[in-house]
């Protein structure tokens, strides 16, 4: 029997490149912090302890909230690496992350009723007489009907979203496990706090969609078996920078430089 373990993460990375996702895995792709992954992780922090909080009967301030934060965000600066656009100080990093801090906590904390906050989970998706696949990841935030999940990165037009978004699909249908329900449909809600405001993309998984991981995860699984030397090569992802993939300077930044962005970019 060959098991395969998938973290939620690592398969969207795999769908934006699968070289890169094989780099990671193969552990020859080595990542360094960037502040706004930094930023995201302090917020992520804040919110976590505010709701840990309100679920063992605590209510936090705003200001608590904000100390959490920046508890947070001093005990990880020192491991930041890369200064990414839009957050090339610290000054400039932490003032959009407190307004995402202060906007969170005026526009939807008041209206959030807890029940499960950073919550792990792992379930087999497919199992045969010669492999199991099995998914992994953590949820945000679990309220008795909604799964949710913060977001202080870019994202895709909604529509995309809605059609094509993976981490909705892997965390409903945990809940479904959890449930003993895999029929009914699951809501998804993301919050986005990327730009100091609140934008909310709500999304519906059905057991179609669940179904369609399968094949899916399938197919990687025959990738990862075939032991090959190499993954294609996805060069129209945003991703493929050297900002952003660290695997650039083993792949397409052997072509076209590195630490600095070509002439023509
Ligand atoms: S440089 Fe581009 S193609 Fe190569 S692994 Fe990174 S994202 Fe993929």
């Amino acid at each position: 029997m060959i098991e395969h373990r998938f973290r939620q993460s690592w398969l969207n990375t795999f769908l934006a490149c699968p070289e890169q996702a094989r780099t990671i895995r193969n552990g020859t792709a080595i990542d360094v912090a960037g502040s706004k992954m930094v930023r995201g992780t302090a917020v992520h922090a804040a919110i976590e302890t505010a709701l840990t909080a309100r679920m063992a009967g605590h209510e936090m301030t705003v200001d608590d909230i904000l100390e959490a934060f920046h508890w947070s965000w001093d005990s990880l600066v020192g491991t930041i690496e890369k200064w990414n656009k839009g957050a090339t100080t610290a000054e400039a990093t932490v003032e959009l992350a407190e307004t995402m801090v202060r906007t969170w906590c005026a526009e939807v904390f008041p209206y959030l009723n807890p029940v499960g906050v950073e919550k792990s989970f792992e379930f087999v998706l497919y199992e045969d007489e010669g492999r199991r696949i099995s998914l992994y990841g953590t949820r945000d935030l679990d309220e008795d009907n909604l799964t949710w999940d913060w977001k202080t990165g870019e994202h895709d037009a909604d529509w995309l979203v809605r059609r094509n978004d993976l981490q909705s699909m892997i965390y409903t249908l945990a809940r479904a496990h959890e449930r003993g329900d895999l029929e009914s449909q699951q809501p998804f809600r993301y919050c986005y706090l990327t730009n100091g405001e609140v934008e909310v993309i709500d999304v519906t998984r059905t057991s179609q969609d669940w179904a369609a991981l399968v094949p899916m995860c399938n197919s990687i699984a025959d990738l990862i078996e075939a032991k090959l030397p190499s993954w294609p090569l996805r060069y129209d992802g945003w991703k493929c920078s050297d900002d952003w993939c660290p695997n650039w300077a083993a792949c397409r930044g052997k072509h076209l430089g590195v630490g600095s962005k070509p002439a023509n970019w």
